[in-house]
């Protein structure tokens, strides 16, 4: 059994209602979906709004390999750790795709002794958020067929952009053609749930009316002639938010170490924005002294998205970020260096200038290993006492919250002691090739951004149609601040890539595709499906 799962079922688990009547929600704000799982209520939540806020601690990371750096794991030993320090935290996180708890790279519910629990059933159904979205994205793919079928609607059958979505890495759906019985017959394709428009309106939406006010201005297609139709103009907003009413509550668990923690939303890191709900964190706040919350892959896209789109839109700031850093990372950073571990400091160096340009205090999190040396750690403080930065090891993974107690004090102390407004990339008036220009030269440090034709064509016509106010969201690799994997450490001075453009007016930002980005991932040649199981108590086996 993995050593997750292992330590995850040897936990004796409180009942949610205790572990809530803790952070102050009353029973009446509680749904339950069993003994340890319950949305919070919208009567509740519209309690909480007149609350003034705590403050909101950013957990991002250095450029990641593909097996994650423990953004998820830090977030939630921290969150215990300031627990344990009496200072009162409630950590808000995404919820898990089945697709990587299949193919790859497992669950997303934290690991060792930092977890969120029950982990199998929040890394499975947890409370059918994501059926949800898939349901209200593929209602919208019906209507849009159906509208073809019987024919008079403006929408050009070639010019149809709304795919189908399905929670599953199912490579075999990338490219299929609709309609052979009944007509039109017509190309489309499936992307993962995770990266539906819907997901991301879901997770940007203040409450149930934006919800709606953003599901009617998604653009489902054009006609012959171009002009957007929306699911507002096919009449499926209102259905689409009635099959979200549950989903648009935050789900609340407890971690190991008993803290609240609200786990909601999952937007893909790459042409969705990478970060929980803006309910759950608002929620989180109200709640809490602190929230402890994650961004998806490394700084230069997570962070970054983080602030220049759910903070823009939503008013929400962070009084601290988190770099969380692995030495098995920063080697591979430093590539074939003599000391890769010196080299691959580079990439933490500049991950942490960028976050300081936005105004917020950084604290690293060194994630520590088992196979990590002392000298090593040692090292990685001293370079971060050199650029006047402090650095803590952290064995949450091993040891809980207590292994994250130097950090903990760290970060309340920066966040108690910052007031400094949050410093956003650019302005929203500036025009949308700019913005993506201000991103690629302020954060990649590209020398300049290399526009597709049709990127150009697209971007005039989004502006020209009244979007040119909206947020960029960066899709690229999160291996490297360039468009290219293979590139690590801190380069400079390359040409970004933007090879297409593509607007979400329902999300709320544009879309910048840098090099080719899979909505519909695969399986791996064995994937990680070929060893869970149910065993003969009924419980599950096998996840990681
Ligand atoms: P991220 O959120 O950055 O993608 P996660 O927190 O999900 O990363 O961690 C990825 C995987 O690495 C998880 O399976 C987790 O159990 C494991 N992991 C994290 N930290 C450690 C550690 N210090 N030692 C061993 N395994 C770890
Ligand atoms: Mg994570």
């Amino acid at each position: 059994m993995s050593i997750d799962l292992e330590i995850a079922r040897a936990a004796t688990l409180r009942p949610i209602a205790d572990i809530a009547a803790e952070a102050g929600i009353p029973a009446a704000g509680l749904d339950h979906y069993g003994h340890h799982i319950a949305k919070l209520t919208r009567p509740y939540l519209d309690s909480l709004a007149s609350r003034p806020a705590g403050r909101l601690i950013l957990v991002t990371a250095i450029n990641p390999t593909a097996a994650g750096e423990g953004k998820t794991t830090t977030t939630i030993g921290l969150g215990d750790a300031l627990n344990r320090i009496g200072r009162r935290a409630v950590i808000a996180l995404r919820e898990p795709s089945l697709g990587p708890v299949f193919g790859r790279k497992g669950g997303a519910t934290g690991g060792g002794h930092a977890q969120v629990v029950p982990m199998e059933r929040i890394n499975l159904h947890f409370t059918g958020d994501f059926h949800a979205i898939t349901s209200a994205h593929n209602l919208l793919s019906a209507m849009i067929d159906n509208q073809l079928y019987w024919g008079g609607s403006a929408l050009d059958p070639r010019k149809v952009t709304w795919r189908r979505v399905l929670d599953m890495n199912d490579r075999a759906l990338r490219r299929v053609v609709l309609g052979l019985a009944d007509g039109p017959a017509r190309e489309t394709g499936f992307d993962i749930t995770v990266a539906s428009e819907v997901m991301a309106v879901l997770c940007l939406a203040a409450d149930p009316a934006d919800l709606i006010a953003r599901l009617s201005r998604i653009v489902v297609g054009r006609t012959a002639d171009n002009a957007p139709v929306t699911a507002g103009d096919l009449h499926a907003a209102g259905a689409m938010a009635a099959l979200l009413a549950d989903a648009i509550q935050p789900n609340l668990v407890q971690t190991l170490g008993g803290s609240p923690a609200l786990i909601h939303g999952g937007p893909f890191a790459n042409i969705a924005h990478g970060c929980n709900s803006v309910i759950a964190t608002r929620a989180a706040l109200a709640l809490g002294e602190f929230a402890v919350t994650e961004a998806g892959f490394g700084a230069d896209l997570g962070a970054e998205k983080f602030l220049n789109i759910k903070c823009r839109s939503s008013g929400l700031a962070p009084s601290c970020a988190v770099v969380v850093a692995t030495v098995r990372a920063l080697k591979l950073q430093g590539g074939d260096a003599l000391d890769p571990l010196a080299a691959g400091f580079a990439n933490l160096a500049r991950h942490v200038e960028n976050l300081q340009r936005f105004g917020l205090p950084v604290v690293v999190a060194i994630n520590a290993f088992t196979g990590d040396t002392a000298d090593e750690h040692r090292s990685l403080i001293d370079a971060c006492a050199a650029m006047g930065v402090e650095a803590h090891i952290c064995t949450h993974w091993a040891d809980g919250g207590a292994g994250a107690e130097g950090l903990a004090r760290a970060v309340a102390a920066a966040a108690d002691a910052h007031d400094a407004p949050l410093s956003l990339t650019y302005a929203d008036d500036l025009p949308l090739a700019d913005k993506i220009r201000a991103v690629a030269r302020t954060i990649y440090r590209a020398a300049d951004v290399a526009f597709s034709a049709g990127a150009t064509r697209d971007l005039a016509r989004f502006e020209a149609e009244g979007h040119g106010r909206l947020p960029v969201c960066m899709a690229k690799t999160p291996y490297s601040f360039t468009a290219d994997e293979k590139l690590h450490g801190a380069p400079s001075g390359f040409v970004l890539p933007v090879d297409s453009v593509r607007l979400a007016a329902g999300a709320g930002f544009v879309v910048a595709l840098c090099g080719s980005v899979n909505t519909m991932p695969g399986l791996p040649r064995v994937p990680a499906a070929a060893r869970i199981s149910l065993g003969a108590d009924g419980r599950i086996e096998g996840l990681s």
